[in-house]
């Protein structure tokens, strides 16, 4: 590790997860931006070309070895996403009242008529039914469909602008279309050949859809599944949360689309209860979408904003994630660093009593009885000694999700020597993965190994506390070892 700036900040708990786009995908950027802070990229297939995809991915895994922290990526597939075909002119004004008509096909040179990228809108939608544009800015709602089925009238019940391919949301509207389309098939096929850490899908309506997904990514027969991310944004999978949450390996709380699904006074208390049913269920959850929505345009947040990232952090997010501030905006280093400082300082009154006890809880992120017990018995140690540190080895990295969901003050690093293990854990609060070979030596140089690491960054010195959990070799229960080690 050779980047001081990088050096100064090397435990973090929130993590911070960014959006790549045309501002942020050169090689010198992406440096940058994981200098600054951040732990995870978010590739979003709505909008990147494979060709130039390949190229940040080739670029993340590269940087991340230059500077020594593992960098974890996410695909995000576009699910079931309703476009607005071209408008003529490439946008209009809709007006209280006014009528507009839903028609077939793509594109239409008559100012009243819209199309969509959804073939079966017309056949799905039913008089009464609201369509939502402009993410939610224009309301409109159908009147009346015609006999054929050739197209559906509506009318403007909240009047504002429309542009060419902008989405379309209906919400309540029951959708015949499948949760991986055509175009998902294709994302999934190449995020899991170019070894992606996790796949999002967007639009989960049911748990269902979450077992599509796994089934898909199975049928792959990748060497290392990428784990699932299930984006909250439709009120369907609101209601199905629960069930959701047993299958998926992560969730992201999409507010973009959900503000648009939702009514807006309700996005605040959902997010919140996902995330403490995440939290429940031992499940890794990010808060995405406007968090600094103003740093798209300028290169300093508003009050609310600032606001909003801290009361993430407070709620219990894993991570917290930038959209169009790093995709597109004027300074994707100044959104990084500033949530990264708003991060630090949110962290610093995270009380432990965050963490509620699992109730019940998601199998698949589950270590083993024994290593749960010491994982256990080691946050309740490092916490009562203050200790300085918690340090894990880890193969698959569910001791390290045992320990982030633990949500324990003490920092924690965990070694592992598998690059996907290292890449996935960039995920999970609280713990700072590091790529090592010696989680399979003993106790003694394990030690050795990481007290010559938290001196040379920093964060440990004579007189510090760390609390090991470890394997013995002469038994095979799991981590079945606890130490307390006080550095010289
Ligand atoms: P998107 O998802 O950016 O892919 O739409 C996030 C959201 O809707 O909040
Ligand atoms: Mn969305």
């Amino acid at each position: 590790m050779n980047d001081t700036q990088y050096e100064e900040q090397p435990l973090v708990k929130t993590k911070i997860i960014a959006t790549v786009g045309p501002a942020s995908d050169s090689r010198e950027m992406l440096r940058k931006l994981i200098i600054a802070g951040v732990d995870l990229f978010r590739l979003n297939f709505a909008h990147g070309k494979h060709d130039n995809l390949a190229e940040v991915v080739k670029n993340i895994h590269e940087l991340s070895e230059e500077l020594g922290k593992p960098i974890g990526i996410l695909g995000d597939l576009s699910g079931p996403k309703i476009r607005l075909g071209v408008l003529p002119g490439d946008e209009i004004i809709c007006r209280q009242n006014m009528s507009f008509r839903f028609i077939r096909g793509l594109e239409t040179n008559h100012p009243q008529e819209l199309t969509c990228t959804y073939e079966s809108l017309i056949t799905d939608l039913r008089e009464g039914d609201p369509i939502l544009l402009a993410d939610g800015m224009v309301a409109m709602r159908v009147v009346e469909k015609s006999a054929d089925g050739e197209f559906v009238e509506c009318v403007v019940e909240r009047e504002g602008i429309i542009r060419s391919r902008q989405g379309v949301n209906l919400p309540g509207v029951q959708l015949s279309t499948p949760c991986l389309t055509e175009k998902d098939l294709k994302d999934l096929a190449w995020g899991v050949e170019h070894g992606l850490d996790y796949i999002g899908l967007s639009f989960v309506r049911s748990a269902d859809d979450i077992t599509h997904l796994i089934d898909e990514i199975e049928k792959l027969n990748p060497v290392e599944p990428p784990h699932v991310v299930a984006k909250i944004e439709k009120i369907e999978a609101v209601s199905d949360i629960e069930q959701i949450l047993k299958l998926t390996d992560a969730v992201m709380v999409a507010r973009g689309d959900l503000g648009v699904e939702v009514d807006i006074e309700r996005v605040p208390i959902i997010q919140k209860r996902i995330i403490h049913l995440c939290n429940q269920y031992r499940v890794p959850v990010i808060t995405a979408t406007q968090m600094l929505d103003s740093m798209q345009f300028n290169t300093f947040p508003t009050r609310a904003e600032a606001s909003d990232v801290a009361n993430a952090v407070l709620d219990g997010s894993d991570a917290v994630m930038l959209s169009g501030e790093t995709a597109v905006g004027v300074s994707p280093l100044a959104a990084v660093s500033m949530m990264s400082r708003i991060v630090r300082e949110a962290a610093r009154i995270l009380s432990s009593n965050l963490h509620s006890e699992e109730t019940t809880s998601n199998r698949r992120l589950h270590a083993r009885e024994v290593t749960e017990a010491v994982t256990l018995g080691a946050g309740i140690t490092a916490e009562k000694l203050d200790a300085d540190l918690m340090v894990t080895c880890t193969h698959e990295g569910k001791t390290a999700m045992a320990l982030s969901k633990q949500r324990r003050t003490v920092p924690t690093v965990a070694l592992t020597d598998r690059p996907s293990t290292a890449r996935r854990i960039t995920l999970y609060w609280g713990v700072t993965p590091l790529l090592t070979d010696v989680v399979d030596k003993s106790p003694q140089k394990i030690l050795k190994y990481i007290v010559t690491y938290g001196k040379k960054l920093g964060f440990l010195s004579p007189g510090s506390q760390i609390v090991l959990i470890s394997g013995t070799d002469w038994s095979s229960l799991g981590h079945d070892m606890l130490l307390v080690h006080e550095v010289k």
